[in-house]
């Protein structure tokens, strides 16, 4: 098969590589397509360092090829989305049904290989059969949308509240569109106004950058209060996290996603003083299905996200083109 394997920072090479067969439990998984994210980009460059030699690649979707026994449930030529992390399933926050906080998780595409090839295994329960009739493009977005189904349930949201979500990236135009499906109403937040019109073609009822210094206010004058009753961050970064505070009224909460890789400075005193709720969310848990099922029913859209697209052996180019400002989700076909 071919893959796409990274030997060390920026050292991706295309090579021929035996073909893979399942073990119990494991399916192998005839990829069709896989997404790019900042994650990958982060140990493409180097700066989150893996074992090498790594075939990376989270974000995939593909036919079932073949499965190993103890697969029941599955069938050979299946369309499925690969749910790229599992866990141990023994330990006390498995128990507990915190599988994406176990300390012994393990993400496909970053311990061990992932999407970037023709073929990947994975264990069976990772494999999310298609609905009839969804296309590529909307089987692909369901890793990145199951991370915001998450966040927004994190913060218990009711229909009619008003929310601010911070960040116009692939994160953030997929998690205005969730709110909206739950009846709320969405203030999109930018860092510039680029992505306004985008914004609102996907739903945000408004606009507000941070450059101009008042996205606070734009939050009061939207929600028509002291801010908005939920803010969702998913621009990861440092800043953010503090811009993210200032939008919601007091007792309001902070839902924060994105991952900011440096630390923030938050003025807690204003968190004590307004008793802000701030709550992290950390991939999925048990998001996958209604992620989906939410694409399958067209309530949320993904053609506009997908703004690049390589074939395997271009790889390289879909990393740089990630890094590019009209770039919204890379993907690459295989
Ligand atoms: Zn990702
Ligand atoms: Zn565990």
């Amino acid at each position: 098969m071919r893959a796409s394997v990274l030997h060390g920072p920026r050292d991706l090479r295309v090579e021929t590589r035996s073909g893979l067969t399942p073990a119990a439990g494991q399916a192998v998984v005839r990829v069709s397509a896989s997404g790019l994210c900042g994650t990958d980009y982060r140990i493409w460059s180097g700066d989150r360092p893996v074992a090498y030699p790594l075939i990376m690649g989270h974000e995939f979707i593909g036919e079932i090829a073949a499965l190993g026994p103890g697969t029941e449930g599955l069938r050979v030529g299946q369309k499925i989305a690969v749910e790229p992390n599992f866990s141990c399933g023994a330990c006390p926050l498995c128990r507990e049904g915190n599988k994406n906080l176990c300390l012994s998780r393990t993400a496909i595409g970053i311990d061990v290989h992932g999407g970037f090839a023709e073929q990947a295994c994975v264990p069976a329960r990772c494999c999310w059969p298609a609905p009839a009739g969804i296309g590529d493009d909307q089987l692909l977005l369901a890793e990145p949308l199951a991370v915001v189904v998450r966040a927004v349930a994190r913060g218990e949201v009711r229909p009619g509240e008003s929310a601010a979500v911070l960040g116009v990236g692939a994160l953030g135009l997929l998690a205005s569109q969730v709110l909206k499906a739950k009846g709320l109403r969405v203030l999109a937040v930018g860092r510039t106004a680029r992505r306004e019109s985008l914004a609102r073609a996907l739903g945000a009822d408004a606009f507000a950058t941070t450059e101009s210094g008042r996205a606070a206010e734009a939050a009061r004058a939207f929600s028509g209060r002291e801010g908005v009753d939920l803010v969702v961050e998913t621009a990861g970064t440092a800043v953010a996290v503090a811009q993210a505070l200032e939008l919601a009224h007091p007792g309001g909460r902070v839902v924060l996603t994105g991952l900011p890789h440096e630390p923030s400075s938050v003025d807690f005193f204003s968190v004590v003083r307004r008793e802000m709720r701030i709550l992290g969310s950390m991939i999925y848990q048990d998001e996958f299905p209604e992620a989906v099922r939410l694409l399958g029913d067209g309530r949320v859209r993904v053609e506009s996200l997908i703004t690049h697209r390589f074939p395997l052996d271009r790889i390289q180019e879909a990393f740089a083109a990630h890094r590019s400002p009209e770039a919204i989700k890379v993907t690459v076909s295989i």
